[in-house]
């Protein structure tokens, strides 16, 4: 489907409510150049939307997340992840950490837009139905925030996007908790990533886990460190399955 067609699709009912609410925050300029466009255009001009398909266009390897052509993909495995091992048992991502995509994720994360958190998520929800295991999954678990830093932002994107991307039937826990501050991930490398998140999270006491499948919700994954730090504490909690599911991938210094 082509993604503009997708993301017109967001919460049909309620559309003409955000379309209204979202003109009094970015009144007829697009959402990531700033270029002005016209109120049907749905946030994005033409070469953004261009694009944003480009990004979320490509192919890529379950296991990691990695990009890869389809005759890539040995035993379910990619060259990127052939010699690797997650406690991760599956990836979806919507797309590639560049572009538009990347404008889109960084204003909702940082400059307190949580309105896109409805385009995200529908965008992410679409990539989820149809991945194999959106539907086995029991609980939904954002990555947690530090307590400090959430506070400092005043909410955890992945938690936004754990509520919206959810079955109807299934709950979001907060059980998975971060108990240390760590760094950004961003600047380091693929092993100071892994140090850098090691013993960061933890469970809370009466968690609802044991013996259930998880999706673990995060808005981007570089290098799958934090994930997979998150995905052993889960299983050394009980939990059965851990797949993930992430609005893009990076992997850009390995
Ligand atoms: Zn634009
Ligand atoms: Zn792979």
């Amino acid at each position: 489907m082509e993604v503009r067609e997708l993301y017109r699709r967001i919460v049909p009912h309620a559309s003409a409510l955000i379309q209204s609410a979202s003109h009094l925050f970015w009144p007829a300029r697009c959402l990531v150049c700033q270029n002005s466009i016209h109120p049907d255009d749905e946030g994005l001009c033409a070469d953004c939307w261009q694009n944003l398909s480009a990004s979320v266009a490509s192919d890529y390897c379950r296991r990691c997340g990695r990009d890869v052509s389809p005759f890539g993909i040995v035993d379910g495995r990619c060259g990127g992840c052939r010699e690797k091992n997650y406690h991760f048992d599956g990836v979806a991502r919507v797309g590639v950490y560049e572009s538009t995509l990347r404008s889109l994720i960084l204003a909702f994360k940082f400059s307190e837009k949580t309105e896109l958190d409805a385009r995200l998520s529908e965008m992410l929800k679409q990539t989820l139905v149809g991945c194999g295991f959106y539907e086995q999954t029991d609980v939904i678990v954002p990555v947690p925030l530090h307590w400090r830093r959430k506070l400092r932002r005043g909410y955890n994107q992945s938690y936004l996007l754990a509520k919206r991307v959810k079955p109807a039937d299934r709950v979001v826990s907060t059980d998975l908790v971060r108990i240390r501050n760590t760094q950004q991930q961003w600047d380091l490398t693929p092993a100071q990533r892994r140090r850098n998140v090691k013993g960061a999270f933890a469970i809370r006491k009466g968690h609802p886990f044991k013996g259930k499948s998880v999706l673990l919700i995060d808005d981007i994954s570089t290098s799958g460190a934090t994930l997979n730090e998150c995905a052993k504490t889960l299983k050394l909690a009980g939990v059965e399955k851990v797949y993930t599911a992430v609005l893009a991938t990076a992997f850009h210094d390995e």
